[in-house]
């Protein structure tokens, strides 16, 4: 049915537009897939631009990513809706570039084919005891408590430990940290997904370390995330006073930043304020600087499960002239037993079937937006495909650097397009055809108007708790609902 009705949108759509479309995909419907959209729209009137994301639900990590305690970030889907809502845009969910269809047959189909996939997955630390059960990384966290469907069902056990280490301190590291420590009835009124909410209540986790290998002054958090952490209500917040001593090349770093002055700042700040010990029963949180995992460690019993970190030493060493200092091992070594780590690491793009790919960066190789081809040798570039977002640029910045990533490229294409090194003239099937590749392969794409149907169910079974949206967190229940 749902086939049917889109068959007869295409053809009406089709027969308003002039002869020849401009036929744009673009994957991945995050914030730089949806502000690639929209600044196409504006830039070129003959444009028909089909966003297809692997998940039934658009916004990327908007909705998957973004901490369910902030819901002011969240607005900007307001204004993706609308970028859908557009006659010349259309929304296919359940689609899945490398699976349902390959990025060689979209390149057939489209004019121009813009990359915005994101990073889903992890960088690893390469240290022993990576796998051990109890370890996970805070994507598979962040997924699990926004209510992703790959997710919903993590082995997390918030139950036999007091104690989470967290690697890193970023502010990632800091959503999952709050996440942790923050009181669940305050949780309980976000979008937080049901099973996250249930299992944060029944959590014995009191105790959680934020490790870094570097010190306070490089910290890699904004203030307005540490200031938040900091002001959970009754916590107790540790950091070794001899930690926050400045060296000669910390206070030239610090004199060069605004962000990294403040955040020292309200580090110190936090020291002065505490008592010097947590109250019996206390949830903890304790910035640990200076430290580098080594290897992790674990019981002797099958059950296999982490029970501490090694961690090294470090101290900071000037990089050539870059002003930057980097951690070096100092070969001393301490041990901090914990039942649960969340490597905070970083994300990682993943490639798909015939993308260029640097797969030491984990991503793609473009310059402003345009693929290189992978030729040894020869500075070409692959003709009609951009990235955007963090597929384009690494996992870093917030959801307004996507905005400026998509104007360049969106730049590109349109001097690409002035230039004739695209061929609009020549008709490509689009959505017409991209719509006939799905129905013969039995892929059942989700519509925008499919997405609405979900909201609507989230939006009023989220209001029978007093919060803003009950999460639906599984494939079958959200194919269902989009659907009906
Ligand atoms: C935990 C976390 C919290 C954050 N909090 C904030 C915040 O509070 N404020 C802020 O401004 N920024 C925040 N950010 C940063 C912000 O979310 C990113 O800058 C932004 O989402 C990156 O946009 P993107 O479009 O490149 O990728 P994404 O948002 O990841 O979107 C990628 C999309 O591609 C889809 N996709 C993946 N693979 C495929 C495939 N094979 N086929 C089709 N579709 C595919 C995904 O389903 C997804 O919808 C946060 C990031 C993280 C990780």
């Amino acid at each position: 049915m749902a086939v049917f009705q889109a068959r007869k949108w295409y053809s009406r759509s089709f027969s308003s537009l002039s002869s020849h479309p401009l036929h744009i995909c673009v994957v991945g419907s995050g914030p730089a897939g949806f502000y690639t959209a929209e600044k196409m729209l504006k830039a070129h009137q003959a444009a028909e631009i089909d966003i297809i994301d692997r998940l039934p639900t658009p916004f990327g990590l908007v909705r998957s990513g973004v901490a369910p305690d902030h819901p002011e970030t969240k607005i900007v889907v307001n204004q993706f809706s609308r970028v859908a809502l557009n006659e010349r845009c259309s929304f296919f969910g359940n689609v899945s570039l490398g699976t349902s269809i390959s990025l060689a047959e979209l390149r057939d189909m489209y004019h121009v084919v813009v990359l915005a996939y994101g990073a889903e997955s992890d960088r690893i630390l390469g240290v022993p005891g990576e796998d051990l059960k109890g370890i996970h990384s805070a994507r598979e966290f962040v997924w699990w408590y926004n209510g992703h469907p790959d997710y919903k069902n993590l082995a997390l056990d918030l139950k036999s430990t007091e104690t989470a280490v967290i690697l890193g301190q970023g502010n990632v590291a800091l959503d999952v940290a709050r996440v942790l420590l923050r009181p669940k009835r305050e949780l309980a009124i976000t979008d937080i997904a049901n099973h996250a909410l249930v299992s944060l209540e029944e959590s014995c986790i009191r105790k959680v370390y934020l490790v870094g290998r570097r010190g306070p002054v490089q910290a890699a958090c904004t203030a307005k995330e540490l200031r938040e952490i900091l002001g959970i209500k009754d916590l107790y917040i540790h950091i070794q006073e001899a930690d926050l001593l400045k060296s000669p090349a910390d206070e030239e770093e610090l004199k060069n930043s605004r962000i990294q002055r403040r955040v020292y700042e309200l580090l110190s700040k936090a020291v002065t304020s505490q008592p010097s010990q947590p109250r019996s029963g206390q949830r903890e949180l304790h910035f640990v600087f200076f430290r580098r995992p080594d290897k992790f460690l674990h019981s002797d019993n099958i059950s296999g499960n982490v029970t501490g970190v090694c961690y090294e030493k470090t101290i900071l060493k000037e990089n050539g002239g870059s002003g930057k200092q980097s951690a070096v091992g100092t070969g001393q070594f301490e041990d901090l037993e914990c039942g649960l780590v969340l490597k905070s690491i970083g994300y990682k793009s993943v490639p798909v079937n015939g993308l260029p790919f640097d797969n030491h960066k984990g991503m793609v190789p473009n310059i402003r937006g345009r693929v290189l081809s992978d030729v040894p040798g020869e500075h070409t570039f692959e003709k009609g495909l951009y990235v955007a977002g963090w597929l384009k640029r690494g996992p870093t910045g917030i959801i307004a650097t996507n905005l400026y990533c998509a104007e360049e490229t969106v730049a590109s294409i349109s001097e690409d397009l002035e230039q004739g090194l695209l061929t609009p003239s020549f008709p490509k099937p689009g959505r017409e055809g991209l719509g006939q590749l799905l129905d013969s392969r039995n892929v059942r794409f989700v519509p925008f108007s499919g997405w609405e149907k979900i909201d609507v169910k989230e939006k009023a079974d989220g209001s029978l708790r007093n919060k803003p949206r009950e999460k639906i967190v599984s494939w079958q229940e959200l194919l269902k609902v989009a659907n009906e």
